[in-house]
């Protein structure tokens, strides 16, 4: 059952509870067993990609015509949090393909690339990625370096980015690059592509089970067709981390609610003193803070899903959810691991890699103080940022 202290499922249709609990049976049953064992060796498990496709976790919020499967964003939001509660690597991998690889072609593709790469997609047998960031620094995208010079009927790319999910197992990237107007262009890179290299970031101590890859291009020569005719300037990947933010938002709550279950389960087991410490008021003032923290968190999911269903969510109200609800599973997550003392290092509960993982939510996708600055600039009118 997901944890839900003030009856927000309540408010859902009997259609979107039912998703998300055959998605949650299905994750328990064929994902979590595993998860730590991936996580520890560091591997994503391709194999479980066209089970995703099935299971119709991929693009789930784009529409039918294109092989998708057209549930509504509060679905998609529920998927996202199920994606989570088990590993923040899944919900990166979907994440991704969905709102940074199958949106852009969405949002800004022409029919015929709609055509071409959604279906597939969608059935997890092309797998995408997308590429922003740069190695001088993810919170400000607009000195990008990596150019797209159009010669003839095609585009040369030239440059690199760093920290790119999906980077080395992705079919296609979309790369952002600047064309010879100096405009940010969006482009559908075959990674088969001569000059296109992707290098597997390795030793990473979070998202363990995403990868995470750096791209370089070095003249890699795409035809002119493999433009996203509609993406121009900035604010056409920033319209996509807006879509994956969403996500973000509840997929953070699927964490807190993996580590509270820990802490709890293990508080009410784990005796100090002749008495359990789930009876000690230090303990259960962590235990409430991460209920208190679940139920405010899933109603901010839960408003931001009717927002964006009703067509009038913006971007300001997917910062005010992607910062809260990422900080206040990172700390749930330390302070389960804080009540499971040193069981809490050992993989053998969820907390340490829930913990480790919300390292990364809360940086990537803009950083806690990155979205502060964007509502502290919406509602102030004066721009902290640069
Ligand atoms: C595991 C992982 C997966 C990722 N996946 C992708 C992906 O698929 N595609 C992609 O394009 N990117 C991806 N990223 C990149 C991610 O979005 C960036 O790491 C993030 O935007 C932060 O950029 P940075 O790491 O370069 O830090 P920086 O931008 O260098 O920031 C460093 C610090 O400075 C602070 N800071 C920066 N500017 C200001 C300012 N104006 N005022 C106050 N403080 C400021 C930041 O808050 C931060 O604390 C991923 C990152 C990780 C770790």
């Amino acid at each position: 059952m997901m944890l839900d202290y003030y009856n927000v499922l309540d408010l859902l249709s009997s259609e979107e509870r039912q998703v998300q609990s055959v998605v949650r049976d299905f994750l328990d049953s064929e994902i979590l067993p595993h998860v730590a064992d991936w996580w520890e060796k560091a591997d994503f498990p391709t194999h479980v990609i066209s089970k995703f496709g099935e299971m119709g976790l991929l693009g789930a919020n784009l529409p039918a015509e294109y092989g998708c499967p057209q549930v509504n964003n509060m679905t998609y939001g529920l998927i996202m949090y199920e994606l989570e509660r088990v590993d923040s690597g899944f919900r990166s991998f979907a994440g991704v393909q969905s709102a940074l690889a199958m949106y852009p072609i969405y949002k800004y593709g022409s029919e015929d690339q709609k055509q071409s790469y959604l279906p597939n997609m969608a059935a997890g047998l092309t797998i995408g990625c997308f590429g922003l960031t740069e190695h001088e620094g993810g919170s400000d995208p607009d000195q990008m370096k990596t150019t797209a010079r159009k010669v003839g009927e095609s585009y040369l790319i030239n440059g690199s980015k760093m920290w790119i999910t999906n980077g080395s197992i992705a079919d296609i990237a979309i790369v952002w690059a600047k064309d010879d107007d100096q405009i940010v262009r969006g482009f559908i890179v075959p990674s088969d592509t001569p000059g296109f290299t992707a290098n597997k970031i390795q030793r990473k101590m979070s998202m363990r089970n995403s990868i995470t890859s750096e791209l370089i291009f070095d003249d890699v020569e795409i035809p002119a067709t493999n433009i996203l005719p509609e993406a121009k300037g900035l604010s056409a990947p920033l319209g996509c981390l807006t879509q994956a933010r969403f996500g973000i938002a509840w997929g953070s709550m699927g964490v807190l609610e993996s580590v509270y279950y820990d802490a709890l389960n293990f508080s009410n087991i784990r005796s100090t003193f002749d008495k359990p410490i789930s009876s000690r008021q230090l303990v259960q003032d962590k235990l409430v803070d991460m209920v208190v923290d679940h139920t405010k968190g899933l109603l901010l999911a839960t408003r931001l899903a009717q927002l964006k269903d009703a067509g009038e969510m913006q971007y300001q109200h997917v910062s005010v959810a992607k910062r809260e609800n990422a900080r206040s599973a990172l700390n749930a997550a330390r302070s389960a691991r804080e009540i499971l003392g040193g069981s809490g290092i050992t993989l053998d509960y969820s907390v340490i890699r829930h913990m480790l993982n919300m390292e990364t939510v809360d940086t990537y996708e803009g950083t806690h103080d990155i979205h502060t600055l964007v509502i502290g600039r919406d509602i102030t009118g004066q721009n902290a940022l640069v």
